[in-house]
């Protein structure tokens, strides 16, 4: 008998292809669980074209907020072709009914049970609408050098996944949407097992917050110390003045951590339910502390909560330069589907868009909302100029020598350069754009 044929697409949320696409670790997951009496081939639009009509006879797409709109004009046209959708991923957990307006089939939740159930119900020829995960899967080692990445051109970066959900609860993520049940932890030895594997010298892991605990960071990157990697995570600011963890994180090849710094007002972080940064009352004594022990500082900065001000963005842009941060994002607050924050907006009537994504008006980089104590444009053009200043070749040079950290080895300072020139390229592409159309611009 036939096998059938499914094209898994990763979605393109604009028209160009950038230059910072990372591995996508759904990719193999989804690989691995899938039987062997399926077909399965894997595209990546964000650094590769689709053909018009896949060779399938499901397509299925991973889908983000940025990309839906484009992931609904493609399974328009390929439901036209008369192949079955079926769509997963965050937007598809956050938005599962106006999913359902264009593909066949929804997944909500994580992969490991829907994507299962939903093969299953395609062999005995009873699919449903909609599979909803219970979120309590366990987190099996992934292959991150799978075939399905064969061909395809990404950041030279070994992907590992430690855990999902985070322990905080921040207005604006989406993290506790998608993951409501708290933390999951995938075994060390699966974790260690998989970095070992891994082609890539160096490692980025996805995990929204990698500080799941004292005991759980102690083992990993005790464990971590003999591999001889270096390695780059995001994680929440309460490390800052772990003296101990921030020793074994070095220790064990840490060159940079993300951070999310959000905002410079107290208020604002309170508003947020910014816990994590709450009791950290001096931000500058946490950068040098990090410094000190030989990280690198990626920070993630939000802008437009009620208490910021247009001035606000500038004394944000000066302290990411005083304070010689490796990379800063300057984002406009981002009102995401799901979220405590998407429902306190639209309850009060300050969203400018009904729904963002799927506007023709929305472009990367437009305020979502209207701010409290500035005006849209103030918020847009205070953002695009932030970004724009932080990441002149002047600027970036500034930082690089105004801090030991940012250039410590010839590693570290590839690292700190590569990282600066993908940052500002990708800036300048999407600032500004549309989201979908792809099909117009760029098959
Ligand atoms: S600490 Fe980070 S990952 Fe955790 S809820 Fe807040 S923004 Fe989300």
């Amino acid at each position: 008998m036939a096998k059938t044929r499914i094209a898994f697409i990763k979605v393109n949320m604009m028209y160009s292809k950038g230059k910072d696409a990372l591995k996508p670790l759904v990719f193999p997951i989804v690989e691995a669980l899938t039987p062997d009496d399926f077909d399965i081939s894997f595209y990546d639009e964000r650094i590769e074209s689709l053909p018009d009509k896949p060779d399938a006879d499901i397509v299925a797409f991973s889908v983000e907020t940025f990309a839906a709109k484009h992931a609904y004009e493609l399974a328009d046209k390929y439901k036209k072709y008369g192949l079955r959708t079926v769509m997963g991923g965050f937007h598809a957990s956050a938005m599962p009914d106006e999913v359902l307006k264009h593909a066949d089939t929804v997944l909500v939740g994580d992969a490991e049970d829907t994507w299962v159930s939903y093969l299953e119900d395609v062999k005995n020829g009873c699919v449903k609408q909609r599979y909803d995960s219970k979120n309590q899967c366990s987190m099996a080692c992934v292959n991150n050098n799978s075939h399905c990445f064969d061909g395809k051109k990404y950041l030279r970066l070994g992907m590992v996944q430690a855990s999902r959900g985070c322990k905080y609860n921040c207005d604006f993520c989406s993290i506790k949407s998608l993951y409501p049940s708290g933390v999951r932890q995938k075994d060390i030895d699966d974790v260690i097992k998989e970095i070992k594997n891994s082609r890539e010298r160096l490692i980025f892991f996805i995990d929204d917050n990698l500080f799941v605990n004292e005991k759980t960071a102690r083992e990993l990157f005790t464990a971590m110390r003999p591999l001889k990697k270096r390695w780059a995570c995001q994680i929440s600011m309460d490390i800052a003045f772990n003296d101990e963890l921030l020793t074994l994180m070095r220790e064990s090849g840490c060159i940079m951590v993300l951070i999310g710094f959000e905002s410079l007002n107290a208020k604002n972080l309170e508003l947020m339910h910014k816990s994590a940064n709450i009791g950290v009352k001096d931000y500058e004594a946490a950068i040098r502390n990090i410094y000190r022990h030989g990280i690198m500082i990626y920070a993630m900065f939000v802008l437009g909560y009620d208490h910021d001000t247009a001035r606000s963005i500038k004394e944000t842009y000066e302290f990411a330069m005083k304070n010689h941060l490796a990379v800063a994002n300057f984002n406009p607050l981002m009102i995401l589907p799901g979220t405590s924050l998407y429902k306190r907006m639209e309850e009060k009537g300050l969203m400018r868009f009904d729904k963002w994504w799927l506007d023709d008006e929305y472009r990367y980089g437009d305020a979502m909302f209207y701010p409290e104590s500035m005006t849209c444009d103030e918020l847009m053009e205070g953002c695009r100029a932030a970004r724009y200043d932080f990441n002149t070749f002047r600027n970036i040079l500034k930082r690089m020598f105004g801090a030991k950290v940012n250039h410590q080895g010839v590693f570290g300072s590839i690292v700190f350069v590569l990282i600066n020139l993908i940052s500002r390229s990708e800036i300048h592409r999407k600032q500004g754009g549309f989201l979908g159309s792809v099909m117009k611009g760029d098959t």
